[in-house]
């Protein structure tokens, strides 16, 4: 295995751990207040994103404000009702 196979598999390893502190509980996405219109919930509570691929950039929530749907790692510095769950900002909860 070249150098950058093996760096490219660190990378894959990195973001698939990245991925997995998500629990899906949908606070990020307006679960707990005024949701994404792209938000659905599981009758088990476990949030998806219909449009997960092409998510980042401008939307709308059900109640019809606009936003930007940005990656998780740029709202980490603020707070969201329900962040409190957030694998991201609690890790080791
Ligand atoms: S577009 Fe963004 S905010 Fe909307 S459900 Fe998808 S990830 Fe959440
Ligand atoms: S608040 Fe955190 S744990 Fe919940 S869906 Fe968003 S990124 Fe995942």
């Amino acid at each position: 295995m070249s150098d950058q196979q093996r760096y490219d598999t660190w990378l894959a390893t990195r973001q698939e751990d990245w991925e997995a502190r998500c629990r899906h509980c949908g606070a990020c996405c307006g679960a707990f207040e005024d949701p994404c219109v792209h938000l659905v919930m599981t009758p088990e509570g476990h949030s998806r994103c219909l449009v997960y691929p092409a998510r980042l950039g401008p939307h709308k929530t059900v109640g019809g404000r606009p936003f930007t749907c940005v990656h998780v790692r740029q709202k980490l510095g603020t707070s969201w009702p329900g962040d409190a769950r957030c694998g991201y900002k609690h890790p080791d909860h």
